[in-house]
């Protein structure tokens, strides 16, 4: 299993944290107010930590869109290439993490792999969110903004998961 560098700090992808607090996971997953399964932190995650890779698969955009033609509810993390990582297949935790229009995370992409990051410090028990910021080709409806409703309840949620069209 690839390991990611945070400080002297080494972790797995798991969440493992492999040195001093040995065997004590930093997140875990469960029920979500937001929706379905959520990711949450189970101790104080400092700003700028690297919490976990966003794992899975390697597709290319047009292999997603013959997979997963009939549903939204997909694990799919768009690459600024043609690429997409298929959280569905051979993920791990990271595919859990609900958006929010206010997130305390940020996916952040380095060599075509993906990293979340802390944007700020994060209390213990506290959800995980990153902004989804979904771009779709195809005209960004109210029909479609529906389709991808947002229900982070944040003051300045924009009500959909989508990104504004640039
Ligand atoms: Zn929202």
């Amino acid at each position: 299993m690839e390991t990611a560098t945070q400080g002297s700090t080494r972790n797995d992808q798991r969440g493992n944290i492999q040195d001093k607090d040995k065997g004590k996971r930093r997140f875990v997953r469960r029920n979500s107010r937001i929706h379905g399964k959520g990711v949450f932190a189970r101790m104080l995650i400092p700003a700028g930590m690297r919490l976990m890779e966003y794992k899975g698969e390697r597709i290319t955009d047009k292999q997603s869109e013959v997979l997963y033609a009939d549903t939204t509810h997909t694990f799919l993390f768009m690459l600024d290439s043609t690429m997409v990582i298929d959280g569905g297949q051979n993920g791990n935790t990271s595919r859990w993490i609900n958006h929010s229009c206010e997130p305390n995370c940020e996916a952040n992409e380095e060599a075509d792999r993906v990293y979340i990051d802390a944007l700020r410090n994060i209390a213990d028990g506290e959800e995980i969110t990153i902004d989804y910021n979904l771009y779709l080709e195809e005209r960004h409806t109210a029909k479609l903004k529906r389709e991808y409703a947002c229900g982070c309840g944040k003051r300045r949620c924009r009500g959909t998961l989508l990104a504004s069209k640039r």
